[in-house]
């Protein structure tokens, strides 16, 4: 027998590898773990391991643990008045007036410092560990200059030492245009290609560059500036594409080989044609489709008929997504966009993983792969997307 830290057996271990079936369930598994890495994991008869600490499971479930990828986790004050106020009957222009909207978060953010951001975000990612997510990609956007820009990032990664998960970056400069730039909006395209950018991959401050590419956003020829500059960087390239209207956002990060493009309700065939032959994730992001009361879905069906893989995520963010409960957000996938259990629940692993870059190491249980794992307290994954409560499970880690 070999030896290894930590040995899990007799669970019903869903792998997520990437085999034929899409779960890869195995019904009595073993996993071995050492030294912060899966070194084993197959039929518990079969396992040639004996492990310095033990859990035997008794049947219940074992998933890899879970991943988060697209949140803007990171901001100051929040936009429950603008929600009481539109639900009193306010228009959009009356709650612009009162300081709502999304600039009411930019003048927060602006005037927190990274302890006070950090500070604030921490329960958010706590809320998100409690259920098993253990890698969250951040955005910023809520800076819109350099320093802010840089201050959001600088607490996205304050914020994933102090909750003890994994945190991944996105720069998300071209979220909205800042108030100063209102009148010249090349000027604040320059200023992210030319001084945020190159600043913030000098610092080394970002996994990825992201933009909202959308009539009340970016064009497509600002989003491709932003792209540029991104590449000359060597930073890859996600997109907020075709939320509200059909761009061909998401054809168009797809030729820059991006990570992924998310929201995409509005996305067409030649999108999803460009987003299948690039091999770039569709991230999808059913609260905010249900807080906005949207009504045109994403084409899933033409996603599964192409193999472009999904990821579910959050979209955490005060505006539209004022959520933390990730299996919430998979329930909604299932119910609102017609996900099957086993496709939502890799939206949160294997694909989620894919979407920021991470495939090689995370959202799977096989050897090799980051040793984060979750015994959670059922017997199958329906349960956990089913079932809206309060579910919790225990993190393994090697
Ligand atoms: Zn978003």
């Amino acid at each position: 027998m070999k030896k290894c830290q930590h040995l899990i057996s007799h669970a019903r271990l869903v792998t997520c590898t990437d085999g034929p079936q899409a779960l890869g369930t195995i019904e009595s598994g073993s996993v071995a773990l050492d030294q912060g890495v899966i070194v084993w994991a197959g039929p518990t008869s079969q396992c040639p391991y004996q492990g310095n600490d033990t859990t035997d499971a008794k049947g219940r479930l074992v998933t890899p643990a879970l991943i988060d990828c697209h949140t803007h986790l990171v901001f100051a004050g929040n936009r429950a008045n603008e929600f009481a106020m539109r639900l009193a009957g306010a228009s959009y222009e009356a709650i612009a007036q009162a300081g709502g909207g999304i600039l009411s978060t930019v003048e927060a953010t602006r005037q927190a410092s990274v302890d006070e951001l950090t500070q604030l975000a921490l329960p958010r990612a706590l809320a998100l560990r409690a259920q098993g997510v253990m890698t969250i990609e951040i955005k910023s956007g809520y800076g819109l200059d350099l320093d802010n820009e840089i201050k959001m990032l600088k607490a996205a990664k304050a914020v994933g030492q102090a909750a003890g998960v994994n945190v991944t970056t996105t720069l998300l400069a071209a979220h909205a245009l800042p108030p100063e730039y209102k009148e010249n909006r090349q000027g604040y395209v320059d200023l992210i290609c030319q001084e945020i950018i190159p600043q913030v991959a000098k610092q080394g401050l970002a996994d990825a560059v992201d933009a909202f590419c959308e009539g009340i956003g970016f064009t497509v020829a600002e989003t491709r500036q932003v792209f540029d500059a991104a590449a000359r960087w060597g930073l890859p390239v996600k997109l907020h594409a075709d939320q509200l209207s059909d761009l061909s956002g998401a054809g168009l990060v797809a030729e820059y080989g991006g990570l992924s493009a998310d929201h995409i309700e509005y996305t067409n065939d030649k999108s999803i044609e460009a987003m299948a032959e690039h091999d770039t994730v569709a991230t999808l992001l059913p609260y905010a489709f249900y807080a906005l009361q949207e009504t045109k879905k994403p084409p899933i069906a033409g996603f599964r008929k192409r193999g472009v893989d999904m990821a579910v995520a959050t979209d955490c963010n005060p505006g539209t997504a004022p959520t933390t409960n990730i299996l919430q957000c998979l329930h909604m996938a299932c119910t609102q966009f017609g996900l099957t259990v086993d496709e939502a629940f890799l939206g949160v692993t294997r694909h989620a993983a894919k979407a920021l870059g991470l495939d090689h190491k995370k959202g799977q249980i096989a050897s090799g792969f980051d040793a984060e794992l979750l015994l959670w307290d059922v017997d199958d994954v329906a349960q956990l997307i089913y079932w809206q409560g309060d579910q919790k499970p225990t993190l393994i880690c090697g």
